[in-house]
C-alpha cells in the first residue's frame, strides 16, 4: 500500500524574457509566480507539479493562492494512496471547495506517482499515448499590426507554424491587424485571434463580420458563456472557448448549445488531470476539438499538458504551447518536453511525468507537511 508520507512546496519566481500584453493591451506582465509541488510515499515513489497561474489579473488565480491552499490540502492528503486519484480529489473537495487551480499541482503529483508505480507514463494511465506530435502554438502580444507580425516571425525562425494572437479592445485597430496579418499569413499556417474576452457582444459581431469572407477562429471574444452563445448566432467564424471553460456544467453548456466547436483547455484552470480527462470525454463525445495547455509555468508545468495532449486523438488535437519558451529561467536543463521545430510530444521514455526539476534551481521549500 503505497500512502503520501511528506510534501514539499517550493515557490520560484518566473521572468519573462519581453514584457507581455492581452485582451486589447490592458493586462500587462513581466514576471509569473510558480509554485512547484514534491509528494514523497512510504515506499520511495517521488511525484512533482508546477502550479503556475499567468500572473493574477488574467483569471481568478494567483501565485500566493496555491500555497496557502497548501496549508490546508497537503496536511488532508498525508496517509492517502495518491495512486487513487479520484480519492485524492474528493478529499480535496471536501477540504476546500473551489480553489481549483490551486489543487491542480496536487493532483498531478499524484498522476506522476501514479505512473511510477504502474510503470506507464501518465498519457498512457489517461487512456493510451497517441503519440503524434503536437503543433505548439505561439502567443503574440497585443501591439500594432507590425510589430505583431514581427512576433510572428521570431516565432517562424523557432518552427512555429501555429500563432494564438491577442486582440481585443480597439475594434477599428482590431479590425486592421486581423487584414494585415492575414494578408501576411504563410502556406500551412493556422492564426487564431484570441480576444481574451475583452469585447462586448456587438463589438465582437461587427468586427467578426467585417471579415466574414476569410476561414477564421475567434478565441473567447467576450466575457460570458451567454454573451459568447450571442455572439456565435449572429456570425459565421468558428469559435473557442477559453477562460469560461472551468467544470463539467460549462462543457454541457458548450455542447448543448453549441457555442463553440474548439475548447482551450487549460490544466490548472480546470483543477488538475482527473477533472480535464472528463472534460476531454465529453467534449470529444459532441465532436468538440482541443487546444491543451496550462495557464503559465516551466517546463514542469508544460510537461504534464503534454501527457494530456497525447491522451486526445490528434484529428481532435488542434494545438498546445509552451510557456517555457517566454522565460528566461529552465528548472530543468533541457529535459522534459521541448520545442522540436514547431511541435512536441511527451518525454522520451516516459514512466510518469518524466521529468522533474533541479531542486538546486528551485531553493529550499518555503514549507513541508509530513
Ligand atoms: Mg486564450
Amino acid at each position: 500500500m503505497s500512502r503520501i508520507e511528506r510534501i514539499s512546496i517550493f515557490q520560484k519566481t518566473l521572468p519573462l524574457r519581453k514584457s507581455y500584453r492581452l485582451s486589447g493591451g490592458r493586462l500587462l506582465f513581466e514576471q509569473l509566480d510558480s509554485t512547484f509541488v514534491k509528494i514523497e510515499t512510504n515506499d520511495g515513489i517521488i511525484g512533482w507539479a508546477e502550479g503556475c497561474p499567468w500572473g493574477h489579473t488574467y483569471l481568478p488565480a494567483h501565485g500566493a493562492g496555491i500555497r496557502a491552499a497548501a496549508e490546508l490540502l497537503a496536511p488532508a492528503l498525508i496517509g492517502m494512496d495518491p495512486r487513487c486519484v479520484e480519492h485524492i480529489n474528493e478529499r480535496m473537495d471536501v477540504t476546500l471547495p473551489g480553489h481549483l487551480y490551486a489543487k491542480s499541482p496536487f493532483d498531478i503529483a499524484c498522476w506522476d506517482i501514479f505512473g511510477k508505480a504502474a510503470g506507464l507514463s501518465i498519457a498512457d494511465l489517461l487512456g493510451g499515448c497517441y503519440d503524434q506530435p503536437t503543433p505548439i502554438a505561439s502567443s503574440i502580444s497585443t501591439g500594432s499590426p507590425e510589430q505583431m507580425l514581427a512576433l510572428i516571425r521570431e516565432y517562424r525562425d523557432h518552427g512555429y507554424y501555429v500563432h494564438s494572437v491577442k486582440i481585443g479592445a480597439d475594434t477599428e485597430l482590431d479590425m486592421q491587424r486581423i487584414q494585415y496579418l492575414e494578408t501576411h499569413r504563410q502556406e500551412g499556417e493556422l492564426i487564431w485571434y484570441d480576444v481574451n474576452r475583452s469585447w462586448q457582444p456587438a463589438e465582437a459581431v461587427k468586427v467578426m463580420n467585417s471579415v466574414r469572407d476569410l476561414p477564421l477562429i475567434f478565441e473567447q471574444p467576450c466575457e460570458t458563456l451567454e454573451q459568447c452563445a450571442w455572439v456565435r448566432q449572429r456570425t459565421t467564424h468558428v469559435l473557442s472557448i477559453d477562460e469560461r471553460l472551468e467544470t463539467m456544467q460549462d462543457m454541457q453548456r458548450i455542447v448543448h448549445e453549441r457555442i463553440a466547436e474548439i475548447v482551450n483547455l487549460k490544466i490548472s484552470r480546470v483543477g488538475g488531470l482527473t477533472r480535464a480527462r472528463k472534460l476531454r470525454d465529453m467534449g470529444l463525445s459532441a465532436g468538440i476539438k482541443f487546444v491543451v495547455m496550462d495557464t503559465g509555468g516551466s517546463v514542469i508545468a508544460d510537461s504534464a499538458t503534454q501527457h494530456f495532449a497525447q491522451s486526445i486523438p490528434a484529428s481532435a488535437r488542434m494545438a498546445t504551447w509552451l510557456c517555457q519558451d517566454m522565460l528566461s529561467i529552465d528548472t530543468a536543463a533541457g529535459l522534459g518536453s521541448r520545442n522540436n521545430n514547431g511541435s512536441t510530444t511527451i518525454p522520451t521514455g516516459a514512466i510518469g511525468l518524466g521529468v522533474t526539476p533541479d531542486e538546486n534551481i528551485l531553493g529550499k521549500p518555503v514549507a513541508v507537511y509530513a
